[in-house]
């Protein structure tokens, strides 16, 4: 007999149901990172000091990448980058930068790690209370783009270098590679199903020889504590970018927190993109690239894509919402 068992998580964008036989444990933790974002971790068929040595490890080395890769922390990499210093980076580091440096290059530069200058300019616009004026934004994007990121090889060391104005932000990919690193940890201690839940981003595999489904419920864009339906994976990652759990109030208007890089523009209409992908990197990173993008070209550029699969949430004027999604993605959603 199986029975299902709710877990519902702090998340902000979805809540995971895990399916699993009524005998099987489920060990829980749970601790913030970047910031107060509430990390959730879940392992199933594992011992106590097993999974709680696992989350441990996982907490420290989490805490030390965050601390080299925050932009909220003074002396981290990209800051001391940004200051116009040439930084060492590990490998970790380095296949991170060229993951996003990848994501933007295959979505025409809608996902651009590099945004934060036009990201500063719309916080100094709220604290004015006035949207940045026409000139500021393009001085802005003229210090965004991939080209600006160099990297240098030095006796097998990586240094990475930025040119001047230009500043690294890695939030739209950060809590999507922070759950890999997460499962990445359960994995190395041998437990054998587990997920990991960051701000929404999911992370979860079952390397069991009877592996059992995840069912991901999939939050309602415009009904809090509602869900539009449920969403059945075996392993990989689920992440949802969205425009109603972050955004800036200006005046009246509400901003959404994920910018169009090439215009410096709040991005519009696309209300939530929940996309699964192998990796959480990957997932998020594409994610807020097709908020960028909007449903169309956002639905090529995933069917361009080997092992994409995503849910595009659009509103009209009118406040109707519409879903359009990958095949394979009906295949595999119920809606509520
Ligand atoms: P997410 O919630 O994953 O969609 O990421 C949103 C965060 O990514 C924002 O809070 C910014 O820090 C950053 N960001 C905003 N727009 C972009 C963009 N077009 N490309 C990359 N990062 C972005
Ligand atoms: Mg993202």
């Amino acid at each position: 007999m199986r029975k299902m068992i709710a877990v519902t998580f702090l998340s902000i964008a979805c809540f995971g149901v895990s399916e699993c036989n009524q005998n099987e444990k489920v060990l829980r933790a749970e601790f913030a990172a970047m910031g107060s974002i509430p990390v959730n971790i879940s392992g199933y068929r594992t011992r106590q000091e097993v999974f709680h040595q696992a989350v441990e490890a996982y907490r420290l080395d989490l805490q030390n990448m965050d601390s080299l890769l925050s932009v909220f922390k003074k002396n981290s990499l990209l800051n001391q980058a940004a200051r116009g210093h040439l930084v060492q980076i590990n490998q970790e580091i380095e296949n991170l930068l060229l993951q996003a440096i990848r994501v933007s290059r295959i979505s025409s530069g809608a996902f651009d790690p590099t945004v934060l200058p036009v990201i500063e300019l719309w916080r100094q616009a709220k604290k004015r209370n006035r949207p940045p004026e026409p000139n500021e934004l393009r001085a802005a994007v003229s210090k965004v783009g991939i080209a600006h990121i160099k990297f240098q090889k030095n006796a097998g060391k990586t240094y990475l270098s930025l040119d001047p104005g230009t500043s690294l932000d890695l939030g739209g990919i950060a809590k999507g590679y922070f759950a890999d690193l997460g499962a990445m940890h359960l994995r190395k201690a041998g437990i054998q199903r587990g997920l990991v839940e960051i701000g929404g981003d999911l992370v979860m595999y079952d390397d069991s020889d009877s592996p059992q489904p995840f069912q991901i419920g999939i939050r309602h864009p415009r009904q809090k504590g509602a869900f539009l339906g449920k969403l059945v994976i075996d392993s990989g990652a689920v992440v949802t970018s969205g425009d109603y759990e972050r955004f800036l109030q200006i005046g009246t208007k509400r901003y959404n927190h994920i910018i169009d890089p090439r215009t410096g523009r709040p991005t519009e209409h696309v209300c939530a993109v929940t996309l699964t992908a192998p990796t959480g990197v990957l997932a998020d990173a594409l994610a807020t690239a097709i908020m960028v993008l909007g449903e169309n070209d956002g639905m090529k550029l995933v069917r361009q894509l080997d092992g994409i699969d995503a849910m595009i949430v659009t509103e009209s004027f009118g406040g109707r919402l519409k879903i359009i999604m990958s095949p394979n993605m009906k295949t595999r959603f119920h809606r509520q």
